[in-house]
């Protein structure tokens, strides 16, 4: 039976929590926590700026700073870790793969957490329930590689981000990272089962999805000094694909696993992790094709939903290559004609069939889907050497657009707003017009299964100021179409404007609401998603 009543694990012993305290009487400086944890603990853990200035930086590339990194173990060594930091107020930012782009595991100050050696117990596969069991340091390829290895090719973790090969499990789950299936099987909420927590005060949680649900928009947590009680976020959060500030309900009724996953590890730290898994297709049948120009893509968009019902997550890619993505693309002549301006590739899992079975069925359903696609257009990649012209093609345009940024000494923009499939065409008509109308140099390419591309923004030096007043104008009218900021990459640091554009001020109150009851003094991960207020920064 499901209740918003948490009980908390102790896993530090009385003996630890006294020495604790007697230590934390001292006001003892950031040294001497250093001196504390290593030698009462043996933590790995150092003020060796060396060391600490390589975790300073992740793909958002802000700037940060930390005076000192820790690397547990376990989660004893990450209890006594937040533990120690909250009793004399440092700040502590959880680090896995830093490979977010909005600053989420950027440090302002005090300690880095890097998971990288959450690593035991090792990965487990249990057939019967179809699940795994991971710990959070290891990367997420890697895991996606046990469970297949571990369930003979059976089971597999469907979420495939593109950074799965750098980004830990960790960090996926804190920002519900998603890959390439539309809707939200796409997404790692989805498959999320249960998850092991540590409150920022360093208590333990043991959760599984529909175990605590909140009531009355409260969860109630029974802490052994007193109850603490955490009111979730209520603002109204549309149903698409969705990576924008903590998972909230107008109705008050929360899962603590949708809280937790998602919430830039501003409610606590994630120790291990179920997923559900799911059952491997036998094969794939994967195709590239080119169509005459967006709108045909839009329809063709409309077209393939019809033909799934509504359910788009039966295919595992639907991924645009639209606006200028020739320019930044090797291997266009091979893949694109004249008359054809934009691509797509399309993904269909396959149980008992084989691709012979089914490529000339689909070769009808997409010609004759009257969206301008003829049968010279359609690429099959099921040749290793078809496969890897579209894989070095798909794979030249972000270096390309790299290199060119690189060429005009500048700093590109990357838009990762979403809005519901009615409103999508007007969304591309007038981010297009306000682009265009800039004079900015971009490209456009994405998840069209989930109505969700990119806006890659290239703007010279000169425009550098103008690229950022256009980006807000993208937000607000991703905000105005019922849409959100972010459908994939979180809010980080960098977006907390955007929130606030997206959600209003109120919205913000709520997210410091919740997070205040679990750390009042905002030092777990200060500074992601809401900036807080009130509170005295060491
Ligand atoms: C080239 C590139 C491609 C990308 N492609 C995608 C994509 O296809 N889809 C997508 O969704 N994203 C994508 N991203 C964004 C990024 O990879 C994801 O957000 C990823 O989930 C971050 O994981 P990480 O291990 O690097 O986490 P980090 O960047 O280290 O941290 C991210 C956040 O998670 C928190 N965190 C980490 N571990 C824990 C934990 N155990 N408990 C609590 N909080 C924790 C950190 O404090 C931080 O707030 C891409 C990024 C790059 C650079």
């Amino acid at each position: 039976m499901s209740n918003n009543r948490i009980p908390i694990h102790s896993i530090l012993g009385s003996d630890v929590v006294e020495k604790i305290s007697v230590w934390a009487e001292k006001s003892p400086t950031i040294s001497e926590l250093v001196e504390f944890l290593s030698l009462e603990f043996q933590i790995d853990i150092t003020s060796d700026l060396d060391i600490v200035n390589g975790y300073e930086r992740d793909c958002s590339n802000i700037n940060g700073n930390a005076e000192v990194l820790c690397r547990p173990i376990n989660e004893l060594e990450c209890a006594l870790v937040l533990r120690c930091c909250q009793s004399v107020k440092i700040p502590l930012t959880i680090s896995a793969g830093r490979t977010n782009l909005t600053g989420s595991a950027t440090p302002e100050g005090g300690v880095i957490l890097s998971i990288e050696k959450m690593t035991q117990p090792k990965v487990k596969v249990d057939s019967a329930s179809k699940t795994i069991t991971t710990p959070v340091g290891i990367y997420l390829e890697d895991m996606r590689k046990e469970a297949l290895r571990q369930s003979n090719n059976k089971l597999h973790y469907p979420v495939d981000p593109t950074s799965r090969k750098e980004a830990m499990v960790g960090g996926t789950l804190s920002c519900n990272a998603s890959g390439f299936i539309p809707g939200p099987a796409g997404a790692t909420r989805y498959w999320t089962e249960g998850l092991e927590f540590l409150t920022p005060n360093g208590f333990k949680i043991s959760c599984k999805r529909g175990d605590y649900i909140s009531e009355n928009g409260e969860f109630i947590i029974d802490f052994p000094d007193g109850e603490v009680i955490v009111k979730v976020p209520s603002y109204p959060r549309p149903d698409i694909k969705n990576a924008s500030g903590p998972f909230s309900d107008e109705n008050g009724h929360v899962d603590l696993v949708d809280l937790l996953v998602g919430s830039e590890g501003i409610f606590g730290l994630i120790t291990s992790s179920t997923f559900r898994l799911k059952e491997m297709p036998d094969e794939f049948l994967d195709m590239f094709f080119t169509l005459p120009n967006e709108i045909d893509a839009v329809r063709f968009h409309h077209y393939i939903s019809n033909h799934f019902e509504g359910d788009l997550s039966q295919i595992t890619a639907l991924e645009y290559f639209g606006y200028n993505c020739q320019t930044y693309m090797d291997h266009r002549e091979t893949l694109f004609n004249s008359t054809t301006e934009v691509g797509i590739y399309l993904q269909i899992p396959l149980y008992n069939e084989t691709v012979e079975d089914v490529a000339e069925d689909w070769l009808n359903i997409l010609t004759n889907s009257d969206c301008g696609i003829h049968e010279d257009g359609i690429l099959l990649l099921n040749t290793p050497q078809n496969w890897q012209t579209f894989f070095e093609a798909r794979h030249s345009i972000p270096s390309n657009a790299l290199e060119k940024t690189r060429q005009l000494d500048t700093w590109s923009i990357l838009t990762d707003t979403i809005v519901p499939p009615d409103n999508f065409p007007e969304f591309l008509d007038v981010t297009h017009s306000i682009l265009q109308t800039a004079d900015i140099e971009y490209l456009l390419f994405g998840h069209l299964g989930d109505c969700h591309l990119h806006f890659h923004l290239i703007p010279t030096k000169d425009q550098q100021h103008k690229a950022l007043e256009v980006y807000h104008q993208i937000i607000e009218k991703s905000a105005e179409l019922d849409g959100v900021y972010s459908a994939e990459h979180g809010t980080g640091k960098r977006k907390r404007p955007d929130f606030l554009k997206c959600y209003g001020e109120e919205a913000a109150e709520q997210v410091r609401s919740a997070k205040a009851a679990l750390d009042p003094d905002f030092l777990l991960n200060r500074g992601n998603v809401v900036e807080p207020v009130g509170v005295q920064i060491r």
